[in-house]
């Protein structure tokens, strides 16, 4: 029987998810499709993906703490942080995962010696990429827009701040893991604290792809070397689409077909 898979977000018009997971399932001949699902509220995420009978499905922005609310297992590193971003229905149980952190990863790894990060934002993105960082041992700093997100971080990042308290100091890479910039032309801070922040870095990465946003606009601008979140995309769907072909396919192909799907 064909298996369908889903991404819920809302906004989830842009995602390239579909092209890449489907652009996998045809070219390796595996009988299953991929679509996406506008969800206004995450609290239905749980009926609606058994409604539509999904064997699986990628969760983005803004229910992902959701999605983990919504599963009856989580593993591995979305345990840590609670924040699932891959769902697998294990004969009607919810099973969640968290592939982001990896796939972040595996986007930096062209940025040599990482040592000190700072991560501007607070959601479930960033709980997931600061605990990641921090566990291979790279010093990492929290700056949010408000204070009530940043409970999570105090514990396990070495410092963190609100827009009010900042201190700013000189790192080697700095993340815009907010929203800002993906459906607006908002910075994600205010646009003196960004400027000196890139006037303090080494390198640039944004989580948002497919667009260059105010916050990677200004790092061109300095001439600071800069990716968009296109890498991390593609590493959290090779992890995300083995996870749905039950480890069936080999993830040299998996990554083959979904690189191939960038360029479409
Ligand atoms: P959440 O909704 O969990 O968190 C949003 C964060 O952004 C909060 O810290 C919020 O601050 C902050 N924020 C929102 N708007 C603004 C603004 N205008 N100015 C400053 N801060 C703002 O989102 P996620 O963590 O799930 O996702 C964040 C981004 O990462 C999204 O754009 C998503 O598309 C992208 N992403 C990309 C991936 C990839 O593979 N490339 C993977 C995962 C995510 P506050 O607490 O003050 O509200």
């Amino acid at each position: 029987m064909k298996k369908l898979f889903a991404i819920f977000g809302n906004p989830v018009s842009h995602s390239r998810s579909p092209l890449m997971h489907n652009s996998v399932f045809k070219g390796l001949n595996y009988n299953a499709c991929y679509t996406r699902v506008h969800l206004l509220d995450g609290t239905k995420l749980r009926e609606t993906f058994f409604k539509l009978k999904l064997s699986g499905a990628n969760v983005t922005v803004p229910h992902k703490e959701a999605a983990y609310k919504a599963c009856d297992e989580v593993r591995g590193f979305a345990k840590k942080v609670g924040v699932v971003n891959t769902i697998i229905n294990e004969n009607g149980k919810l099973v969640g995962y968290n592939t982001d952190a990896d796939g972040f990863m595996f986007a930096i790894k062209e940025f040599k010696e990482i040592k000190n990060v700072l991560v501007i934002g607070a959601g479930g993105t960033a709980k997931a990429l600061a605990s990641r960082l921090v566990q291979d041992n790279i010093k990492v700093t929290v700056l949010n827009r408000s204070a009530s997100r940043l409970k999570f971080f105090m514990d396990i990042v070495d410092e963190c701040y609100t827009w009010d308290n900042f201190k700013l100091q000189k790192y080697d890479l700095v993340l815009n893991s907010t929203s800002a910039g993906l459906k607006d032309d908002e910075l994600p801070a205010p646009k003196d604290m960004i400027n000196d922040i890139l006037n303090n870095t080494s390198f640039v990465a944004d989580a948002i792809y497919g667009k260059l946003t105010p916050f990677l606009k200004q790092a061109h601008n300095k001439n600071i070397t800069y990716k968009d979140g296109a890498d991390m995309l593609l590493g959290q769907g090779i992890l995300a689409n083995e996870l749905f072909v039950n480890n069936e396919l080999k993830i040299d192909k998996i990554k083959y077909f979904m690189q191939k799907s960038f360029n479409l």
